[in-house]
């Protein structure tokens, strides 16, 4: 396999760009090597600047979950632009999609549109402190909610109370409002609230985490917050950025039954244009201005080319259930496969996987928390990840990512899939 395109574009790109890339994990380090520039996608397959073609596991961090360049996608953005690009007024497709979004996400009494994930959580929280007039947070260690300076927090040890920044340029301030808990724990959960009572505006977590790779919520877990916050009055965030209309139309939420007073979206909500989104009870968004005093605006918000991919993938998977049938199997299958192979090598490493999403987590280790995601074996995973790519198998550049599998996998892409990573894991080990 060739990448010397890649290899090229990438030393061009690292003079005029940030270590070469507009998203970090894309530049590969934690995997070693040069990253692949893709030309083109379609269905199950990426093609780079070199022509290879890989299998695709990761489809845009999930927004692809139809696969790539989905007909009924291209037809309705090629139809939108024939109307200009944008207005920055209000236009009928931003009803419609608000209307759609509230109809599969029944949590969602109102909505309002934005352009990324990240604005979607970091709007969520100022409505949340604004709605209860308290100003600290909890998030989990190892739920990545986009780049707002209240997310980069991570907590260090002894820093229970008290976040620690992730990152220079989050001030002392902004991380003394996020406090952290081990994702799992109920017990640490109750007392960080024990210790700030009346002080939390907002609990926020990925329901099942795929920022840590997947990790999945212990039963009853979910059920467990829902009553503490109730119990304490903190408006329950669940960040469905990556879970929402993937796990179920409904995203976790419906998966889990548990209603959350506020949701946030993005990735497959815009189809692959840049689209997020938060929501929740009518009470609490009605705070926001102009219906109420919290502020929160955007130009391109709601446009016009974006709102019509996005509502077509929605409708696409509102009206064809079989998409998250066949998810299913898909995910076990390879899940199953993959347990096969590790079986038949004497391997004992940990698979987290529930519907299209998928880790294998090279610990013996259960992963249930960010500690236990640690204990993988990242130099194995550096070398697992390019024996993949080598068999034109697109993984995500990291072990604490999960994988997002999409409706365009036929069986032969499962078992290939299979086949290469067995192969993989015997060059490797
Ligand atoms: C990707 C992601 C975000 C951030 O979304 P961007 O569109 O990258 O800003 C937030 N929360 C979760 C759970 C995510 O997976």
């Amino acid at each position: 396999m060739q990448i010397t395109q890649s290899q090229a574009l990438f030393e061009k790109a690292k003079q005029y760009i940030p270590g070469g890339v507009n998203s970090p994990v894309r530049a590969f380090r934690a995997v070693g090597g040069s990253p692949i520039f893709i030309k083109s996608a379609k269905g199950p397959y990426l093609y780079d600047e070199d022509g290879n073609q890989y299998l695709e596991c990761i489809n845009s961090w999930g927004p692809m979950i139809l696969g790539h360049a989905h007909e009924l996608i291209e037809k309705a953005v090629s139809d939108a632009i024939q109307n200009s690009f944008s207005f920055g007024a209000p236009t009928r497709k931003e009803v419609e999609m608000a209307e759609l979004i509230i109809s599969m996400v029944p949590s969602v009494e109102k909505v309002r549109m934005v352009n990324s994930g990240t604005e979607a959580t970091m709007s969520a929280i100022r409505v949340a402190r604004g709605y209860t007039g308290r100003d600290k947070i909890i998030k989990f260690e190892g739920c990545y909610h986009g780049h707002g300076d209240s997310f980069l927090i991570a907590a260090g040890s002894g820093a229970v109370t008290m976040g620690v920044p992730d990152s220079p340029g989050v001030t002392k301030g902004v991380a003394n409002d996020t406090l952290t808990a081990p994702f799992n724990d109920l017990a640490a959960l109750t007392n960080l609230v024990e210790a700030n009572k009346g002080e939390v505006a907002a609990l926020i977590l990925e329901p099942v985490v795929g920022n840590m790779g997947c990790v999945l919520p212990n039963e009853g877990y979910l059920q467990a917050i829902r009553d503490l916050c109730t119990k304490e009055g903190i408006v329950l965030i669940f960040d469905e950025v990556m879970t929402g209309f993937r796990l179920a139309k409904g995203g976790a939420q419906e998966r889990f039954g548990i209603v959350p007073d506020m949701t946030t979206m993005g990735k497959i909500i815009g189809g692959g244009m840049p689209v997020g989104a938060y929501g929740g009870k009518r009470e609490i968004m009605d705070c926001v201005s102009p219906a109420g005093p919290v502020y929160q605006a955007g130009t391109l918000s709601g446009n016009p080319i974006a709102m019509s991919a996005g509502l077509a993938m929605l409708r696409y998977l509102d009206s064809h259930p079989e998409v998250y049938t066949r998810l299913e199997t898909v995910g076990t299958t390879i899940t199953n496969g993959f347990k096969a192979s590790l079986q038949q090598l004497g391997l004992n490493y940990t698979i987290n996987q529930i519907g299209s999403m998928f880790t294998l987590f090279m610990t013996d280790q259960p992963v249930t928390d960010f500690n236990s995601a640690k204990t993988s074996d990242l130099a194995l995973f550096g070398r697992y990840f390019q024996a993949m790519l080598k068999r034109g198998i697109y993984l995500a550049p990291s072990q604490f990512e999960s994988l997002f599998f999409s409706y365009a996998l036929e069986d032969q892409h499962v078992q290939q899939l299979i086949e290469a990573n067995e192969e993989a894991l015997k060059e490797v080990l």
